[in-house]
């Protein structure tokens, strides 16, 4: 048996991880951010994790997206590079020359045959650091010997139905943290265990975030965070407290936004637009 270790994560536990800016830095200082996702009719994500990645602080962002995606990307988001996969509806490949600080992968990505042979393709080569949501996430569910080609202390932001895919299903609440310890611990990995009261998962010790509420129960809340942990990896963060920060800091934003928007209307817009508001309340 072994011993769990729990610690809630509120202001008072952040203060210490952020890095405030140096007065002689450069946009190279902040690492570069690569965002690969999208498919036909689902770009979008990619458009909200490249702009939240951006907005968490990377010095640059690259998106990758099938064609389909390169002028609603360009145009959405002026700040962005983009790079496009061969294929017009989905990723059939995944190859660039620029050396990625950190890759946030998954988001719209959908499960096609020839996206998931571009997938593995992409781990076989890849070297940097990871936070793999959504489709990547299903992908690997559906193909469990990808994840001994993860690098050591890539993220895993998983909702509920990602997880179950994941670990399979749980009795509890305590079995289903049993599952995810033993994964974290197998393949050295840190997994975010979306939710209410979002809980990041590294071996034996979990970390309890108390930001956040239910106006984040809408559509693209979840591509958001990939891309905060993201930019967060790209300034040289270390991946753990990387995702322990970003989740406080997308609660964050989302318990000053919602004094504006209201919990219906909250959107996953607004949590990137509010990102200064939450980083600021920490200067
Ligand atoms: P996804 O399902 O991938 O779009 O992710 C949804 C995001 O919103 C995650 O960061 C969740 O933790 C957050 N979220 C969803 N529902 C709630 C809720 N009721 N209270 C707080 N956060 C939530
Ligand atoms: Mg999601």
């Amino acid at each position: 048996t072994t011993t769990t270790e729990a610690e809630l994560i509120g202001k008072h536990e952040v203060l210490p991880i952020y890095k405030p800016r140096d007065k002689f830095s450069h946009k190279v200082t902040y690492g570069h951010s690569v965002i690969i996702g999208g498919s036909y009719g689902k770009t979008g994500a990619v458009t909200l994790a490249s702009r939240a990645a951006l907005s968490a602080g990377s010095g640059l962002i690259t998106a990758y997206v099938p064609k389909c995606g390169y002028i609603p990307l360009q145009t959405a988001f002026p700040e962005a590079m983009v790079l496009t996969s061969d294929s017009d509806v989905l990723i059939s490949n995944i190859n660039f020359d620029i050396k990625a600080s950190a890759i946030g992968i998954g988001m719209g990505l959908g499960t096609a045959g020839e996206t998931v042979l571009a997938f593995e393709g992409f781990l076989k080569s890849n070297t940097s650091p990871l936070v793999i949501d959504a489709d990547a996430l299903n992908i690997i569910s559906e193909n469990k010997n990808l994840l001994k080609l993860l690098p050591k202390q890539s993220v895993l932001t998983p909702h509920p139905k990602e997880l179950e895919r994941l670990v399979g299903v749980w009795k509890d609440d305590f079995y289903k943290l049993d599952k995810v310890k033993s994964l974290s611990k197998t393949y050295d990995l840190i997994v975010v265990i979306k939710g209410a009261n979002t809980i990041t998962v590294y071996q034996d010790k979990l970390y309890i975030n108390t930001t956040g509420n239910p106006g984040l129960a809408t559509a693209g809340t979840g591509d958001v965070l990939t891309g905060i942990i993201t930019g967060l990896i790209s300034q040289s963060y270390e991946p753990l407290t990387a995702a322990i920060f970003g989740v406080y800091l997308h609660g964050k934003s989302a318990d000053i936004a919602v004094e504006d928007y209201g919990y219906q209307s909250l959107i996953a817009s607004h949590i990137i637009d509010y990102l200064g508001e939450a980083f600021k309340d920490l200067f």
